[in-house]
């Protein structure tokens, strides 16, 4: 399992004249088995933080360590972590199992243990009665949760999410984020998850970071920044009382 450490992080995209700062040194300490949310208006570097944790981003300055280990010059695969977006790509061709078993495969796994990897991914997501079925004959929940089946099954040592929900209508939303709790329950993977809605990072967050124009405002319990919030921004984002 993993502990996250975010140190002085920065990010510029561009060069010279073109140049533009995105993230301006962020700090933060996120404990192995955490489930922290990433939460700021669009624009403010959620993405961008996260990509560079999952090393889809090059790190522009500061330092990313994953489990102890600095990761700023690894490639993703060798993260040891697990994505999940907002517009999950499925594969429309193949079956639910192999959509989930397909990164296994590529990996050479051997083919009993992918079995066992995906049957335990799909009891824990409760699509054990639609490993047969392709994409378009699933709902937009069940594509969400063998989104979320292929990352579990890599058993990777943290979790990203970037807006998975943002997509889903408010039902589905509300269920999803129930099935990410038990989730992060039953298997304990520390978790990073951006979103822009701070009644989301609320409800799911163990601790939230607070962003705002690349820069972390607060980071605290959901008590905390709604009783305590650190600066005006984050009393108006959150809408403490006053
Ligand atoms: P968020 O996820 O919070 O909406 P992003 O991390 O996507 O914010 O973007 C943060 C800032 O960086 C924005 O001003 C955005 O326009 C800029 N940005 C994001 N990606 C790029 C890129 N590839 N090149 C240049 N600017 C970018
Ligand atoms: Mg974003």
């Amino acid at each position: 399992m993993a502990s996250i450490s975010l140190r002085n992080v920065v990010k510029k995209y561009g060069k010279g004249k073109q140049e533009l700062q995105v993230i301006h040194g962020v700090d933060a300490e996120i404990a192995d088995r955490e489930f922290v949310v990433i939460v700021g208006p669009s624009g403010c570097g959620k993405s961008t933080l996260l990509r560079m944790v999952a090393g889809l981003e090059e790190i522009s300055g500061g330092e990313i360590d994953i489990g102890g280990r600095v990761v700023n010059e690894l490639e993703p695969a060798e993260r040891d972590i697990a994505m999940v977006f907002q517009n999950y790509a499925l594969y429309p061709h193949m079956s639910v199992f192999d959509n989930m078993a397909y990164g296994l495969k590529i990996k050479k796994m051997p083919i009993a243990e992918i079995k066992q990897r995906v049957d335990k991914a799909a009891g824990i997501l409760e699509l054990g009665h639609l490993l047969d079925r392709k994409p378009r004959q699933l709902s937009g929940g069940q594509r969400q949760r063998v989104a979320m089946g292929r990352a579990i099954v890599r058993q990777p040592q943290v979790f990203l999410f970037d807006e998975p929900l943002s997509n889903l209508d408010a039902k589905l939303r509300a269920q999803t984020r129930l099935e990410i709790q038990k989730l992060h329950r039953e298997l304990g993977i520390t978790s990073l998850f951006v979103t822009h809605d701070q009644v989301e990072a609320m409800t799911l967050a163990q601790r939230m970071i607070v962003m705002n124009a690349g820069r972390m405002e607060q980071f605290g319990t959901p008590e905390e920044v709604y009783h305590r919030p650190a600066s005006t921004f984050v009393a108006s984002f959150i809408g403490s009382p006053p």
